[in-house]
């Protein structure tokens, strides 16, 4: 089979990475971005060399700001093999019928519902679900990092019952917009948070319930879980388990904090300083009267990344899950951060 063609449309935060980690497959390809206004990530989707869709409407401001266009979203729609749909959340679903006219696969965000697609993805714990399907929603950062931990938990020793705290940032590093900027906000005050109920989408037996609070800070999120296991393991155990998956970074104490995590992926010279791992620290991996605490920290801007491109060889059969993921992790360079 020829390179499957891909194009994303919105190219903001996930939207320009995908693109990006797509371009390092040998088995697929991006024949374009879309775009609704010439601002600086359009100049940097036409530096990298991705051609310009955008709406109808907004040709001439793209012209007048000497940025070439190939078209528009319907016409980069009907180009595509599959759209990676990156436009914020809720508008994704607007865009269903289009890709449905248009007879290209898609693949949405976590932002967008369940129903979206009819079927919610992460690569290790459901990737032979999404063999051969139309549409797949990749699901959130949270929701990639739990679903990560709690399906090779599961798996190894049988997850009973999971309490989860997430204390999530207020805002992307490059929204101005958002906050809170001197608050910690219970999100919502009522249980659960959205995410335990987005776990299940993806693995319907896990009981878990989850409470989040939004913070001061753009760089990660952070999650406390508590796991009551079946056949609970020493804490070294785990430790080993965890070790062994290239998707989950076991982090020394050294690495205090968030902040340190990014400086150490800035002097690791990852791309925009993105974290695709979970990153766990190891001496916080716990396990005591059968119950395991951990402390996790997910860069929410990254960790979904390699679950797009591994949802697009799933869609189009291009390889098994080990195959897939193992061709992702290498030539991104996951699990390899230490
Ligand atoms: P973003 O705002 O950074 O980027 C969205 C892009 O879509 C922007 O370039 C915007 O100009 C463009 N856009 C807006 N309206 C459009 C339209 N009608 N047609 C085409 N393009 C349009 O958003 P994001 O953070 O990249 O989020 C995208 C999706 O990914 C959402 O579903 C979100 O929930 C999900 N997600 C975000 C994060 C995160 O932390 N940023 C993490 C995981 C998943």
């Amino acid at each position: 089979m020829d390179k499957v063609k891909v194009a994303i449309n919105g190219y903001g935060t996930i939207g320009k990475r995908v693109a990006d980690a797509v371009s390092l497959q040998d088995d697929m390809e991006i024949i374009g971005v879309s775009k609704t206004r010439p601002n600086f990530e359009a100049k940097l989707a036409s530096k990298r060399g991705f051609s310009l869709y955008v709406p109808e409407d907004r040709i001439p401001a793209f012209e007048e700001a000497e940025l070439e266009v190939a078209g528009t979203i319907e016409d980069m729609c009907r180009e595509a093999d599959v759209v990676v749909d990156a436009t914020p959340g809720g508008i994704g679903v607007q865009y269903k019928e289009l890709y449905e006219r248009s007879g290209c696969k898609a693949i949405w965000q976590g932002g967008e519902k369940h129903d979206v697609a009819g079927f919610s993805f992460n690569a290790l714990s459901n990737y032979d679900g999404a063999l051969g399907r139309k549409f797949v929603r990749v699901v959130s950062c949270n929701t990639t990092a739990l679903c990560r931990l709690l399906y090779l938990l599961d798996k190894e020793y049988g997850v009973k019952k999971v309490r989860a705290v997430l204390m999530r940032r207020g805002a992307d590093p490059g929204d101005s917009k958002s906050g809170p900027i001197n608050a910690i906000i219970p999100n919502p005050i009522t249980l659960p948070s959205h995410h335990g109920p987005d776990v299940k989408t993806v693995l319907p037996h896990i009981n878990i319930t989850t409470l989040a609070a939004k913070l001061s800070t753009t760089l990660m999120h952070m999650h406390t879980l508590n796991v009551e296991l079946s056949s609970p393991p020493a804490s070294d155990d785990v430790r080993d388990m965890l070790s062994k998956e290239p998707r989950i970074f076991l982090a020394t104490s050294d690495l205090k904090s968030t902040a340190e995590l990014v400086e150490f992926a800035r002097d690791a010279d990852r791309p925009r300083y993105d974290i695709w791992e979970n990153i766990v620290w190891s001496d916080s991996i716990t396990v005591e009267d059968g119950e395991l605490y951990l402390f996790m920290a997910v860069h929410q801007e990254a960790i979904v990344i390699p679950e797009n491109v591994d949802a697009i060889r799933a869609m189009f059969e291009l390889s098994d899950k080990e195959g897939s993921m193992k061709k992702t992790n290498e030539s991104m360079g996951i699990g390899k951060l230490g």
